[in-house]
């Protein structure tokens, strides 16, 4: 699920404790988590405010709907979108700024070969996210790439390839 454009939201802001670099001599920085981003973003279509947690099954993108066990998290606004776009569900997409309550890492479906360096920030967490806030200025692809990407999701359906999450 590479970004499909250069604009601006697709590179995520540094940390500012660890000026991106995801550590401080030798300790992972605690501020970011290790990963080097400013902050991280959830797109979904559920409705939540801030204080709420997002709890791994609560809304699983993609899939036939098994029971997720991780929930997922990004440090770009691009893959947010992506998230919320795509989200199974009735009404519009949202994007929330979310904090983890626990250890994160790289979301393997987006850091495997075909991807290398987690360029999208994409993370997961088994313990819930907690709303820090929306995002309510963020805007959402053409339709033409929607469309190609929702094609992408129904190949990879048809295929029987089910996103990683185990
Ligand atoms: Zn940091």
């Amino acid at each position: 699920m590479a970004p499909t454009n250069e604009g601006p939201f697709v590179v995520s802001e540094p940390c500012p404790v660890c000026h991106g670099q995801g550590s401080t001599t030798e300790q992972p920085c605690p501020t970011c988590h290790g990963t080097g981003v400013r902050r991280f973003y959830h797109g979904t279509k559920a409705n939540l405010k801030p204080g709420d947690p997002i709890r791994p099954g609560y809304s699983s993108n993609f899939g036939k709907g098994k029971q997720a066990s991780y929930v997922y998290l990004t440090g770009t606004l691009d893959a947010a979108t992506w998230g919320a776009e795509l989200a199974l569900g009735e009404g519009p997409g949202r994007i929330y700024t979310v904090e983890p309550t626990g250890p994160i890492e790289d979301d393997p479906n987006l850091t495997d070969k075909k991807f290398p360096g987690n360029p999208t920030k994409s993370y997961r967490t088994r313990e819930p996210l907690r709303v820090t806030g929306e995002i309510t200025a963020w805007q959402g692809h053409s339709p033409e790439a929607l469309k190609a990407m929702k094609d992408n999701v129904e190949e990879a359906k048809r295929l029987g390839i089910e996103a990683i999450d185990d």
